[in-house]
């Protein structure tokens, strides 16, 4: 099982975590844009299975959770994977910007090696290379250094860049994010995706098709109802409703089965042409062909034993 501890950065109402007013008159959170990516990430994540994801952030954005809270929390839940979502501030209302991502500056080998990954797949994904840097920096964060695994922040995008911000409030912009962070889990953790094989189509029930017809012409089966199940009880019936005459003057449910099952018009009758094609029928199966639907023949109908 990979364990995944997610985080959305900050809360809410953290002070200056924001999107510049003038570029964005909403003034959108940090936190709204880093919750927004954290949940396609988990929503994308469903289509896979042996993984499980521990959100750090209060998912309401009410609290802002405090770091050691949030790595303390990644430590005990035994991560093997922490992926901290942000958004970045420093333009000042210029241009340019783009995606970077961070790992401890004395990060080992592992941590390096999701860092490459993920901005790799940013960059492909959401295209928001920006003139900032190179993407992949190092820096003392308490995130990347308090916490026991690999560990890498993503600032995606600046929040006061004139070029940015009308591109991260795009719930576009959160989806491809969202796919490269998955795209890169998925290959590290080696999940498989959940069988989309959809439950294979029902095979028809013969038997309680015939329950049914039979109800309707009249027959009980008072101890198991229609159940599907071929029992001594359905046996009872179809003895009841077993020759030709009787399927002719009273059961026209159970006539139309007999119909569909010999290949003929379904009108409830069981006149001549029906009785001719139950004869090829049996001999077909090497019943005796004798045109009347006896407990045999309706076992081969129903495909019971
Ligand atoms: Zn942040």
């Amino acid at each position: 099982m990979f364990k995944l501890a997610l985080n959305a950065g900050h809360g809410k109402n953290t002070a200056g975590k924001r999107c510049l007013k003038k570029l964005d008159k909403k003034e959108t959170r940090e936190w709204v844009l880093n919750s927004r990516i954290c949940e396609k990430i988990e929503e994308k994540l469903k289509a896979y299975t042996g993984y499980d994801v521990l959100r750090l952030d209060d998912p309401t954005g009410i609290k802002d959770i405090a770091l050691k809270k949030r790595t303390d929390a990644a430590n005990k839940y035994g991560a093997d994977f922490y992926l901290s979502i942000h958004h970045n501030a420093g333009i000042k209302g210029g241009i340019g910007g783009g995606i970077e991502t961070y790992v401890y500056t004395k990060a080992g080998a592992e941590s390096k090696e999701w860092q490459e990954a993920l901005y790799e797949a940013l960059i492909n994904h959401a295209g928001l290379k920006g003139n900032r840097s190179d993407g992949t920096r190092t820096k003392n964060l308490h995130e990347c250094r308090e916490s026991n695994m690999p560990c890498v922040l993503i600032e995606c995008g600046f929040m006061d860049s004139k070029t940015d911000v009308p591109i991260i409030l795009t719930s576009k912009f959160a989806d491809e994010v969202a796919e490269a962070c998955v795209e890169v889990i998925v290959k590290k953790a080696k999940l498989k995706k959940k069988s989309t094989k959809s439950e294979e189509p029902k095979k028809e029930n013969k038997v309680l098709a015939w329950q049914k017809a039979a109800i309707k012409d009249g027959f009980k089966f008072p101890k198991y109802g229609a159940d599907g199940d071929w029992g001594d009880e359905c046996v009872a019936v179809a003895k009841k409703a077993i020759c030709k005459k009787r399927l002719t003057y009273k059961y026209k449910n159970l006539t139309k089965l007999v119909q569909k099952a010999v290949g003929v018009a379904e009108d409830g009758k069981f006149g001549a042409s029906t009785k001719k094609a139950v004869e090829k029928y049996q001999k077909l199966l090497g019943l005796t062909a004798d045109g009347a639907v006896g407990l045999d023949t309706w076992k081969k109908i129903l495909g019971v034993k």
